[in-house]
């Protein structure tokens, strides 16, 4: 265990932790992020952001995370790559372990994201990196010329299609309903793009092939007909939302029934001194824009606790 104990650990490098960094720097209190299994969030796996302020003509996710991260750390910020696998919050400092290390910290500020939702199939995991993805800008080169498919029926569904469209020669969106949830001028996108085709009312129930090392095709069910059928495909994009990464709070924090941390007053936990922002306590936003407007506001809590309890 380190003796030094820090004022804030932050979790998470993505722009809510990154924002949170930033301010906890300017405000003197020397923050370490600790930058988790995916450094640089979801943003770091996007294509153009249109809709953060201040770009007129967009900016790339990765760009964009990038740039907080430099901003933050031109304060003071440390950054540390690992991932949290304790914690203990019964009584501060609280203890984190990381990696070897256990951490000491006054404070912590949680901006541990969401990650990538499966679908669970039988034979979906084994085939990750072998045409199973849940990101299209990471993967969507090596299917150049070929058909793929891509699940979902929300905005990242459509944004993963419309990009894929780039390599693919052709990609099929395969939605279990009938209506969308993405946004109209997304989905309108997709709709007029020739390239694009789309098959509703369908699930898939597996993927082929793992002896051969490559997704082959799908296995289909329409919920209507219930007519099973086999689809070729030389990939499977998943765009079908995400999953809080809360884990390591079970027990300690409050979550609701899909895991995401329930806050009070936008980022106060249960916990003196625990603060939540970004994706894993919000399902109902979940954009860039709000993500580091709540890491902002948590460090201005840190500040305000630290005063308050340790008269910084
Ligand atoms: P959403 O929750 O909006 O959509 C998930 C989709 O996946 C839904 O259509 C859902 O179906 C489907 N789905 C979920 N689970 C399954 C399953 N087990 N099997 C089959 N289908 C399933 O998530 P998104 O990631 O699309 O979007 C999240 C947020 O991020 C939204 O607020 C969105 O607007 C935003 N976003 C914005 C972008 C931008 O502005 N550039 C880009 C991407 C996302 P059903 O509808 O039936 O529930």
């Amino acid at each position: 265990m380190t003796d030094t104990i820090r004022n804030v650990v932050i979790l998470g490098s993505g722009c809510s932790g990154n924002t949170a960094a930033l301010y906890a720097a300017r405000a003197n209190l020397k923050p370490l992020v600790i930058e988790g299994h995916e450094p640089g969030g979801q943003l770091s796996i996007t294509t153009l952001v249109e809709n953060f302020p201040g770009f007129p003509d967009g900016i790339q996710g990765p760009e964009l995370v990038e740039n907080i991260k430099k901003q933050a750390q031109k304060f003071g910020a440390e950054y540390r790559v690992g991932h949290l696998t304790a914690a203990d919050l019964s009584q501060r400092p609280f203890k984190l372990t990381v990696g070897k290390d256990t951490l000491q910290t006054h404070t912590l500020i949680i901006a541990s994201g969401a990650s990538a939702r499966w679908l669970g199939l039988p034979h979906e995991q084994a085939l990750i990196g072998h045409g199973v993805s849940s990101c299209a800008t990471c993967d969507g080169f090596f299917f150049s010329g070929k058909e793929v498919v891509v699940i979902g029926g929300g905005d990242t569904a459509m944004e993963e299609a419309t990009f894929l469209t780039r390599f693919a020669s052709k990609v099929t969106i395969i939605h279990r309903r009938e209506e969308f949830r993405a946004s109209a001028i997304m989905l309108e996108r997709a709709r007029t793009n020739p390239k694009i085709a789309f098959l509703t009312d369908t699930v898939v129930e597996d993927v082929y092939d793992v002896s051969a090392k490559e997704v082959t095709g799908l296995k289909l069910r329409n919920l209507k007909t219930d007519v099973v059928w086999d689809f070729p495909t030389s990939a499977l994009f998943l765009g079908i939302g995400h999953v809080p990464n809360a884990g390591a709070f079970a027990g300690q924090l409050d979550a609701d029934m899909d895991g995401y941390l329930k806050t009070t007053d936008y980022v106060f936990t249960k916990v003196p001194g625990v603060f939540a922002s970004g994706d894993v306590s919000d399902r109902r936003y979940r954009q860039a824009i709000t993500a580091a407007g709540t890491g902002c506001m948590a460090a201005l809590e840190v500040e305000k606790f630290l005063e308050h309890h340790h008269r910084l």
